[in-house]
Order: C-alpha cells, then sequence, then structure tokens
C-alpha cells in the first residue's frame, strides 16, 4: 500500500507532461496531445494500482505518450500498399482508381456543380442523367440507373418490381457474398417472396416452368460470382430462363455481380465470366457492381426495359440509396474509359492489373531486387506465384505471376509480416509456407522504393 502510494505519488502531472512536450507538439492539434498525455498517465496509475509494476520510468511513460499522439495524429483511413496480388481486395477497397478519375471527383467536390441543374435549359435536372446514355451506349440496354452499390441494386430491383410476389430462384443461386449480401436476406427485405427451386448442383428447366404460378413476379438469375460449382451440375443459362419467363409474360431479373464489360480472352484470361453485352439481350432487369471487373467507384449499376427503370426512379426508396455526387463524377470517367476498348486495360488500373504482362511483371520483380540491400540474416528471393482477381470475380481464374520471396533466420515471418504491416504506408502482404510474399502485380511501380526502403530498414 505503501509502496503504490509513493509510485503513484511519482506520476508526473498532465499539465507538467504539457509543458515538457510542447514543442515536440506544437503542429499537433492540443486536443489530441492532452489526451495521450491523460489516458497513458490513467494507464500506468491503473497498473500501479493492479500492482503490476514495482517502479516507474518517467522516460517510459513520455515514449507511451508520444506513441500515441504520433497515431492518433495520422488518419485512421489511408493508402495502403497492396502486396498480396489479389487485385479487387476486398478488406482493401476493391478497385482503385486511377489519378484522371480522382482529379474528376476533385474538380466536381471542391466547387458547384450541375449535379441535378440542366444548363441548356436552366431547369431542375436529374443526377442519375450524367451516366445514363453512356451506359445504355456501351451496353445496348434501353435504359440505366445507377444507385449506392449492387445490394442497394438488387433491393431497388425486387422492391420496386416484386414486393409481395413471388420471385423463382435456383437454390444454386442462394449466394453469400463477403461482407453479408446474402440473396436470401436481400429477397426477404424487399418484401418479394423467394421460391426456391432445383438443387444445389443441378436445376433444369421444368424447375422453373412448374413454379410459375399466379402470384409471380419474376424468375431471379443470381451469377454465381464467388464460386463455381464443377462436377455433376447444370445450370439453367440466361437465354433459356428468359424464354421460359417471356412466354409466361414475367420479366427476368439477372444480378451478375462483377460488371465486365469487355472480354479478356484477348489477353489470355479465360474465365466463364459472362460480359454486361452478352447478358443485356435476355435480361429485362440486370445489376452489378460499379467496383469491381468494371474498376470504378463503389456503385450500383442497373440497366434494362425503360418501363421497368422508370418505375425504380418512382421509387422512394431509391432516395436512400442514392449515389452520391463524389462517385457520380468517378462513374462517368470510368465510363468514359470504355468508349475506348483498345485503351481501356491502360487507363482503369484494375484491367492494367489484370492483364499486365509477364515482361511487365519481371520489370518490377528485377527493379524491386535491385533496390534491396543484401544483408546477412534476411533473403529475398525472386518466386513465381498466382495472382487472384478477386473481389468475388472469377474464382475459376488465377493469374501466373512473379514475387519477390522474403526469409530471415533470425525474425519469424509473423514478426515480418507485421513489420511491413506497420510501415507508414503499411505493406500488406501474404504469408505462406513460413514465406512473406509480396506479388508484382498489385505493386504500382512508384511504390517500389517504398517497399525497398521499408525492407532496408528491417
Ligand atoms: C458483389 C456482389 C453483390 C454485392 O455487390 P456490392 O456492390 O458489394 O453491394 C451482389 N451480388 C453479386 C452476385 C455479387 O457478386
Amino acid at each position: 500500500m505503501e509502496k503504490q502510494n509513493a509510485l503513484l505519488r511519482k506520476l508526473p502531472k498532465v499539465d507538467d507532461v504539457m509543458r515538457q512536450i510542447a514543442e515536440e507538439t506544437k503542429d499537433v492539434p492540443a486536443a489530441i496531445v492532452k489526451r495521450a498525455v491523460k489516458e497513458q498517465i490513467d494507464q500506468w496509475r491503473n497498473r500501479i494500482l493492479a500492482g503490476e509494476i514495482d517502479q516507474i520510468s518517467i522516460d517510459c511513460i513520455l515514449s507511451d505518450i508520444r506513441k500515441q499522439w504520433k497515431r492518433d495524429a495520422m488518419f485512421n483511413l489511408k493508402g495502403v500498399i497492396n502486396a498480396t496480388g489479389v487485385i479487387l481486395h476486398t478488406n482493401l477497397g476493391r478497385a482503385w482508381m486511377s489519378t484522371e478519375a480522382a482529379m474528376q471527383i476533385i474538380s466536381v467536390a471542391t466547387g458547384y456543380s450541375n449535379l441535378e441543374y440542366q444548363l441548356e435549359s436552366g431547369k431542375r435536372g436529374s443526377r442519375y442523367s450524367h451516366v445514363e446514355n453512356l451506359l445504355t451506349q456501351l451496353t445496348g440496354a434501353e435504359a440505366a440507373l445507377v444507385v449506392n452499390n449492387n445490394a442497394a441494386a438488387v433491393l431497388l430491383v425486387l422492391d420496386t418490381l416484386t414486393k409481395g410476389n413471388e420471385v423463382i430462384v435456383s437454390r444454386g443461386e442462394l449466394v453469400e457474398i463477403g461482407g453479408a449480401f446474402r440473396v436470401p436476406a436481400v429477397m426477404e427485405r424487399s418484401g418479394c417472396i423467394m421460391v426456391e427451386v432445383g438443387t444445389t448442383n443441378k436445376t433444369h428447366p421444368c424447375d422453373y416452368s412448374d413454379n410459375i404460378g399466379e402470384n409471380t413476379g419474376a424468375l431471379l438469375k443470381v451469377h454465381t460470382s464467388n464460386y463455381r460449382v464443377i462436377g455433376y451440375s447444370d445450370e439453367v443459362k440466361l437465354p433459356e430462363l428468359a424464354d421460359i419467363a417471356h412466354s409466361n409474360n414475367l420479366p427476368v431479373i439477372c444480378d451478375l455481380g462483377s460488371g465486365l464489360l469487355i472480354p479478356l480472352d484477348e489477353y489470355g484470361i479465360h474465365s466463364s465470366e459472362p460480359t454486361v453485352t452478352k447478358c443485356v439481350p435476355y435480361a429485362d432487369i440486370l445489376c452489378f457492381s460499379g467496383d469491381k471487373l468494371l474498376g470504378g467507384p463503389q456503385a450500383g449499376i442497373i440497366l434494362g426495359h425503360k418501363q421497368y427503370i422508370d418505375r425504380m426512379k418512382n421509387n422512394h426508396l431509391l432516395r436512400a440509396l442514392r449515389i452520391d455526387k463524389l462517385t457520380l463524377a468517378a462513374l462517368e470517367y470510368t465510363l468514359r474509359q470504355y468508349l475506348q476498348p483498345e485503351k481501356v486495360t491502360q487507363s482503369i488500373p484494375t484491367l492494367q492489373m489484370i492483364s499486365a504482362s509477364k515482361k511487365q511483371l519481371e520489370e518490377k520483380q528485377k527493379m524491386l531486387l535491385s533496390l534491396l540491400k543484401m544483408r546477412q540474416s534476411i533473403f529475398f528471393e525472386p518466386i513465381e506465384v498466382e495472382s487472384q482477381v478477386g473481389g468475388g470475380s472469377m474464382p475459376d481464374v488465377s493469374l501466373p505471376s512473379l514475387a519477390i520471396s522474403i526469409f530471415s533466420d533470425k525474425v519469424s515471418t509473423d514478426k515480418l509480416e507485421l513489420k511491413l504491416r506497420s510501415n507508414t504506408p503499411p505493406i500488406i502482404a501474404r504469408v505462406m509456407r513460413d514465406r512473406v510474399i509480396l506479388d508484382m502485380r498489385t505493386i504500382d511501380y512508384d511504390e517500389l522504393p517504398i517497399v525497398a526502403s521499408c525492407l532496408n530498414s528491417l
């Protein structure tokens, strides 16, 4: 007790510490510094009271305080270097945008814009008009609408067209997408009645046609974007499903998920991923994400017949799901790139990474190796790996890639990985068979010197 009291008396006073560190923190908001001082002194007090320590060091307390204000003064949301080789990494923000797309955001963000204003007539306009013509031109759809994300798109489509009605869907397509998007849950939310037909591996045309009744509102097809069923399996393809629906005067709704606008076979990528353009002639309504294979900002894109899109535009739910002006700016930029399909694998970073040539990957690997200092207890080795498209897209495609493998006989792999992750900016790596792997596919040329300087300082 006596000893604890003596220790407590030795704890520095908040104001004294504030004065002591005034010089080094003069550019840091006072609120951040004060909080760090208070919280760290409190923690030391608690440790004394819990009997965890029997001496205190002012230097240690000051060092704890410094660590906290340095951490708190940094942005919470910040850029990281993705060395995982997963191009559309759901936890790392999916698609990243080009500088040009970001410039378009800046020009709309840092001033007024014609978001809902028609410059020609001087009358009120619609925010949706800025991308509708681009979308119809690029895909051949009759009309288009964009919302916050694809989950919102599915919700709006079902709420508008099928509330209170039965919607027939294959059991093989009741998918869950990372981040808690589940088809049955969204269907329930929208107020439609889910009628599941077929089995997990096989669904036949008669499963749909036999279940069409008086209260059927639509047939739904969900692209199983993040997995493939192989072996003894069968699904009803979109054209055939459309035939069944249309001969019963019903619409087909298709949740495509990824939104691939151009085929990638030219780049040696053979996936069963359907392109949007191929589906448009069959689906009455089709939706997909903006930040998956399209390579744009987070958005949900809805395409289809004007009569249906018009009903969605008049649904009050749209107001709650609406797209933001900054997103629209980036989305318009992204869509415009597709007007020059021959250039799109250069102008859209996601497609650039997917289509990166072996030569480019080799260049990066060599460049990084040349920037690394060879040392006693840490080893860098060029290796071949497989990258993934990710983001719940193209699970059947793995892209041969090149990487640097890091290994140390002094420091554990987990520690190495943590060191990279604690860098400014953080470097997110993959750990595989007791090696830290840096995949060249998702690291930009500009980032290589940053990665090298982090590795050289390990
Ligand atoms: C990714 C995906 C979604 C969810 O899209 P978000 O844009 O993340 O909301 C819905 N359906 C399918 C089939 C998907 O692949």
